[in-house]
């Protein structure tokens, strides 16, 4: 269901019902996984044919899946038969998920497999949501982390987005903590605006991949919009308001963003700021002519060097195109 429970309890309220309704319809949904309103024994019958009525009440299915070490790839079909994939990744420290938003991708990176097939639509929240859910009920099992970084781009589905951070934040909802969450945005200024002010403690993650717009403009052509000082103060912006270190992903492409020099220069970009970088190894594909830098571990001393944090991302899922930037909203 598409409503986040404020909405759902204002809604209850405009029906002169109480708003602790709301809650029941949360524990149903969420706790007992209950797929027909009808079953919501704690609500009348009017009141469960008045939801059926009022509410986009739909469900996305498994069409197949794929697993390789410590991952496991899902392609979903949407009701309207569109695609998109997610990645079920085994930690030490848990399980996490890593969800698609959008089916396509307008942004347009370079290097990016899932930008090939522009945007078709934004996902509803129910279907960002039943990603989640039935992940767990395929490993019979919850996750503990979350991750949007699969196909999309999830500020250029904000409000949708925000739907089903609290809906997976909420205790009667899938109750995953707030810092167990991270949203990954190509840098929209505005967004990453609005996201400051929002009483969530959700991690973010701005996908840099370079230090000077020069190089930038070549791979994101996001980034002829905006510029990398305007996205640096947004991201400042975040940081005085919120007490939270944002990572900077930085994907290692050989010779177009692995110099000494960017790494000097990408450390003075961040120098004194409370981030940290993720040194993302490139995930080759057979369709874009980018290849993997061997430079990860000389630039991560440099920016360690230089008093930066930085980690490298470790990799996961390439033999099954399952890693960064190799998800599809297609079939085949
Ligand atoms: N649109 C959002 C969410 C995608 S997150 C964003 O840009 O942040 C996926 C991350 O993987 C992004 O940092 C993206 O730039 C990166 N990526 C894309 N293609 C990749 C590839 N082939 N190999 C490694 N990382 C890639």
């Amino acid at each position: 269901m598409d409503m986040n429970i404020v909405e759902l309890e204002n809604y209850f309220v405009s029906l002169n019902e109480k708003k602790f309704k709301a809650l029941q319809v949360f524990e149903w949904l969420y706790i007992h996984r209950e797929k027909d309103i009808n079953n919501f024994s704690n609500l009348k019958k009017e009141l469960r044919d008045k939801l059926k009525n009022d509410f986009k009440y739909d469900f996305i299915t498994i069409k197949k899946y794929e697993t390789g070490k410590d991952v496991k790839k899902y392609l979903f079909e949407l009701s309207d038969h569109n695609y998109v994939e997610a990645v079920l990744m085994y930690h030490d420290y848990g399980k996490s998920v890593c969800i698609s938003s959008q089916v396509g991708c307008n942004m347009g990176c370079k290097f990016c497999e899932s930008g090939r097939l522009k945007k078709v639509r934004n996902l509803e929240t129910y279907e960002m949501v039943e990603q989640i859910l039935l992940i767990e009920e395929d490993i019979k099992d919850r996750i503990q982390r979350i991750v949007i970084m699969g196909i999309g781009e999830p500020f250029d589905n904000y409000d949708n987005v925000i739907n089903f951070l609290r809906i997976v934040n909420h205790p009667k909802g899938l109750g995953i903590g707030a810092r167990h969450i991270t949203v990954s945005t190509c840098g929209l200024v505005p967004k990453i605006k609005e996201f400051s002010d929002l009483d969530l403690q959700v991690n973010l993650a701005l996908s840099l991949h370079a230090p000077n717009d020069t190089i930038r403009n070549k791979i994101m052509p996001i980034s002829k919009v905006y510029t990398i000082s305007q996205v640096m103060d947004a991201i400042k912006e975040y940081l005085a308001k919120n007490n939270r270190r944002v990572t900077i992903e930085y994907v290692m492409l050989n010779m177009v963003n692995d110099s000494d020099e960017c790494a000097y220069e990408l450390a003075s970009l961040l120098k004194g700021l409370n981030v940290y970088v993720n040194l993302i190894p490139y995930n080759e594909t057979n369709n874009l002519d980018f290849k993997k830098s061997q430079r990860i571990n000389e630039f991560k001393d440099i920016l360690l060097k230089m008093g930066i944090n930085a980690t490298v991302r470790r990799e996961f899922g390439g033999s099954i195109s399952a890693a960064c930037g190799q998800l599809r909203s297609k079939e085949v």
